[in-house]
């Protein structure tokens, strides 16, 4: 028995202590429907393992699952160091540098991914390790590397990130060894990128355009719903992205408030109120947002939350963000199947409380102002559920688009939305509320050939039972894409809809 899906969706990221079936197939079990592989760690030989695994799995388990490849960007990080790493203590002179050149007596030497270190950093400049919990102060540079003085000591691993707030880098936004990863992502069929460090929309449209490129001609066609041949999850890191927000929210399929970062670049007392601004502005451009690192980053080596990770959880719901995400938790800690299934009870009970307070109206404000169609017949299907007190709402989804628009409105009941194409139901399991469901359209491509398999399906998942109103969006003929035009009403074991002189 699957026990109860929140409505805001788990995402998990893949590493050493979560690549086995068995432990994919119990993150599975307890809640989590994307998973996440970060380029940033691992070979691609290795990511490409985890993603059999998770295909493998989900098909087992008859789950719709998909698979998240997230881009390094130009993030700098520690070379390659023995395990566990290096312990830095405060007052220490670490030398940074590229390669393996000697550094000066006395000092220890820190391995690092990028060759122009030493010249683009300025003594003066901060040198942050690991999202910022290790603190280093540039103080001198020659052809050994970058001299540092460590303020802030501990331990340093291998691939850890490095972030220069102060200093002015030559990096590329996108860099090769990204073409690389996106190259991949797209020949093995991911079914989203995460792109790092955006500053601007057009690094979103440069990246859209290359995948476009890159795609088989029969998988373009998904243009039309969840994004391009792989939708793009824009990552908000960097000051900057805070400048271009709504272009860059309106050139993505969906953002992540990538906080580990953002939290280094940026002042971290602001970082909450970024993020309660961006998932905002997310409902009104009606994308998914996701929040992101440390949500329960204690469980990483513990087996129990601290009571601000239980409430930075339940927060980040109760603000409207359609999934939250666990990083080092699932990649290396202890327990990850324990993690997912702690964050799933924390969602549930976060949307429980808001479940018994008035049904407040969501419909996306950008979306209504460009008159859209389908985002239109969904604020319809909600103002109808509503007023039926529906247990359920129903769409044919061919792309994605219907069920993205009906999540966009504040439903307190399921979204089932159907698709015949396995990656359009893979790409909706990022989509809050949305239950989606594979099938084929009934030959007929009648609407009320497919109302009997609707109930039936209804019925057996257990979603709502005889006499139960649900509303129905969908188009003409049934399995076409953009052709959403119909709102009905049916009531469950009543072959006239049950709603006659009502
Ligand atoms: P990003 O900025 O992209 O979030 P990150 O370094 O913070 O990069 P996370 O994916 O957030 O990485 O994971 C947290 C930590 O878990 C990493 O710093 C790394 O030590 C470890 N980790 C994650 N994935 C892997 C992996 N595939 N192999 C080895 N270690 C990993
Ligand atoms: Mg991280
Ligand atoms: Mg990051």
């Amino acid at each position: 028995m699957t026990p109860e899906l929140p409505r805001a969706r788990i995402i998990a990221t893949l590493g050493p202590a979560s690549e086995s079936s068995g432990t994919v197939r119990k993150l599975v079990e307890a809640g989590a429907r994307v998973f996440r592989l970060n380029f940033s760690h691992g070979t691609l030989g290795e990511h490409a393992i985890s993603l059999a695994t998770v295909r493998a799995v989900a098909q087992e388990a008859g789950r719709t699952v998909a698979v998240m490849g997230d881009l390094c960007g130009p993030k700098i990080r520690v070379g390659a160091l023995p395990a566990p790493g290096v312990e830095l203590g405060a007052g220490q002179d670490v030398v940074i540098a590229a390669g393996d050149s000697v550094p000066a007596a006395g000092a220890v030497r820190l391995p690092c991914t990028y060759p122009l270190l030493a010249s683009e950093v300025e003594p003066g400049h901060r040198v942050l390790i690991n999202d910022g919990a290790i603190r280093l102060l540039a103080v001198q540079r020659d052809g050994s590397g970058l001299h540092c003085r460590v303020l802030v000591g501990g331990l340093v691993a291998s691939g850890k990130g490095i972030n220069l707030p102060d200093s002015r880098l030559s990096v590329p936004a996108i860099t090769e060894r990204d073409w690389e990863c996106v190259h991949w992502a797209v020949e093995h069929d991911l079914d989203f990128l995460a792109l790092s460090f955006i500053r601007r929309a057009d690094e979103v449209r440069l990246l859209r355009s290359r995948v476009g490129s890159m795609c088989p001609v029969e998988r373009r066609e998904h243009d039309a719903g969840l994004g391009a041949c792989i939708p793009i999850v824009a990552k908000i890191e960097k000051p900057e992205a805070l400048g271009d927000l709504d272009a860059i929210i309106d050139a993505a399929d969906a953002v992540m408030v990538a906080r580990g970062d953002l939290g280094v670049e940026m002042d971290l007392p602001q970082v909450p109120i970024i993020q309660k601004r961006i998932v905002a502005k997310c409902a009104e451009w009606g994308k998914p947002c996701i929040v992101a690192t440390q949500m329960l980053e204690s469980m990483t080596e513990r087996a129990s939350p601290t009571r601000a990770e239980v409430s930075d959880v339940a927060n980040a719901v109760l603000d409207g963000a359609d999934a939250v995400m666990l990083s080092g938790e699932t990649a290396i800690g202890v327990h990850p199947a324990l993690v997912v299934e702690t964050m799933r009870r924390i969602i549930l009970a976060a949307e429980a409380s808001v479940a018994e307070g008035p049904v407040a109206d969501s419909a996306p404000a950008r979306l209504v102002e460009t008159r859209y169609r389908t985002a239109a017949l969904a604020h319809g299907a909600w103002v109808i559920a509503r007023d039926l007190a529906a247990r359920v709402v129903v769409c044919w989804s061919q792309h994605g688009g219907t069920a993205r628009y009906l999540s966009q409105n504040n439903f307190r009941v399921p979204i089932v939305a159907y698709s015949s194409s396995a990656r359009a139901t893979r790409r909706m399991t990022l989509l809050a509320g949305v239950l989606p469901i594979r099938a084929d359209p009934p030959p007929s491509g009648r609407l009320a050939d497919w109302t009997e398999m609707v109930e039936r399906d209804l019925t057996r998942l257990g979603l709502a039972r005889e006499g139960d109103a649900a509303v129905i969006l969908a188009g003409k003929p049934l399995g076409t894409a953009k052709a959403t035009n119909t709102i009905s009403t049916l009531r469950m074991g009543d072959p006239d809809g049950g709603f006659r002189g009502h």
